[in-house]
């Protein structure tokens, strides 16, 4: 890295902000630069002249100022760095990102960078568990927002738990290892995702469907997107936004995804999440079928090509790594085994989708990973986030290694 790295380094209004002053310093004499922007709230734990001496560099504060508008921007600024560090991270200044809030120059460079962004936590243990702080921690990670502790500790309130911010020294080492790419363990690799639910039409009105909602698949797709990879995620028909950084490729049937699949090919990894519909109607009626005074239509169906099946047996692109889910109802293991054999897989996320378990629609999975060769790792019930990640860190591991 022959250049400089230039840090776009947004100060919180937290005790912790004091840490920030020994951040500028150490990172200075790593040869990193920095240009700050203070919250009206960091100015009552450090002052502006603290930061800008040891920064090197006047220190930016206001979102309406005439004078900082006509030297830099605030979009400018926002896209003038390599990575933006925000610490720290108030739950305000994280709930204000999660929820895309601009009403001062810190949330607003936020929303406009096109920056990757370390954020480090700190706040009372309480306000880092509540519920809605859980849930924006999500929103961010699943926007692509890279996190750098809290650790758990003493606090300066008083109160014990997590929510202590990173030591600089921390920040640095997560810094710099962003800085290399380091954090994005799948970067050159290409990666296909199916998700959500086929609709097999059986009339211009009608068709035949299930209960996949797509949550699943949408965040493999997000966390392999996160961690580098090229993603093409190929997709049924969901109430979902396409994931960040992903080429979302809308389809409505099995035979719709298939040729979409097949497009994508060759993948380094492909992850079929997709509740592809087993039978569809043999052959669309051109018209709606009208409803008779004789009996009620007989739906011939026909079998739908095994996407997945296909994929693991291609005969000249079968990617690296091919994985796929198997949502049963009953004897989860052993169902999984046998799918995990006849389909040619190398692994096999399985899961119970049965009545009571949440799993369909729901925002938590509790998976159970097999391989091939036989070994089986149960996972705890974690948010379909969190299950991502946790899928992605090992399909990393296997590309690395395998
Ligand atoms: O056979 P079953 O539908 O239970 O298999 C589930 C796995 O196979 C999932 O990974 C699913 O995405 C994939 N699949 C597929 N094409 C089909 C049926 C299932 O890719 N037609």
């Amino acid at each position: 890295m022959g250049q400089v790295s230039r840090l776009l380094l947004v100060i919180g209004g937290g005790i912790a902000a004091y840490k920030c002053l020994e951040l500028i310093r150490r990172g200075r004499e790593r040869g990193l630069a920095f240009r700050c922007v203070m919250t009206a709230a960091a100015g009552q734990f450090v002052t502006p002249l603290s930061v800008a001496s040891l920064a090197g560099d006047k220190v930016y504060g206001e979102l309406f100022s005439l004078t900082d508008e006509a030297e830099m921007g605030h979009i400018r600024l926002s896209r003038e760095a390599d990575l933006v560090v925000v610490a720290p991270a108030t739950a305000d200044l994280m709930a204000k990102m999660a929820g895309g809030l601009a009403d001062d120059l810190a949330s607003t460079l936020l929303l406009a960078t096109d920056k990757p962004v370390l954020i480090a936590p700190a706040m009372n243990p309480m306000m880092w568990n509540h519920a809605a702080t859980r849930r924006n921690v999500e929103r961010l990670r699943a926007d692509g927002i890279r996190f750098v502790g809290p650790n758990p500790g003493d606090m300066a309130c008083g109160e014990v738990g997590a929510g202590r911010m990173a030591e600089p020294a921390e920040i640095l080492a997560a810094i710099e290892g962003l800085l290399a790419g380091g954090d994005r363990p799948l970067r050159g690799r290409r990666a296909l995702m199916t998700s959500g639910p086929t609709r097999e039409a059986i009339d211009p009105v009608r068709y035949l469907t299930n209960h996949s909602s797509g949550k699943q698949g949408h965040a493999i797709a997000a966390a392999l997107a996160a961690a580098g990879a090229e993603v093409t995620l190929v997709t049924g028909p969901v109430d979902l936004a396409d994931p960040p950084g992903v080429r979302a490729v809308r389809v409505e049937s099995a035979l719709d995804m298939r040729r979409a699949c097949e497009a994508a090919l060759p993948v380094d990894v492909a992850v079929f999440a997709a509740a592809v519909a087993d039978w569809r109607p043999d052959g669309v009626a051109l018209q709606k079928i009208k409803k008779g005074h004789d009996a009620a239509p007989v739906l011939q169906l026909v079998e739908n090509p095994d996407i997945l099946r296909e994929v693991a047996n291609h005969p000249t692109a079968r990617p690296r790594l091919v994985v796929g889910f198997a949502a049963e109802t009953e004897h989860v293991e052993a169902h999984a085994r046998a799918k995990l054999a006849r389909k040619g897989c190398d692994w096999i996320l399985a899961n119970d989708v049965g009545p009571g378990t949440g799993t369909f629609g729901g925002d938590s999975n509790r998976l159970l990973l097999i391989r091939r060769d036989g070994q089986a790792e149960a996972w705890p019930q974690t948010s379909k986030a969190e299950a991502a990640r946790r899928l992605v860190a090992e399909i990393a591991r296997e590309l690395a290694h395998g």
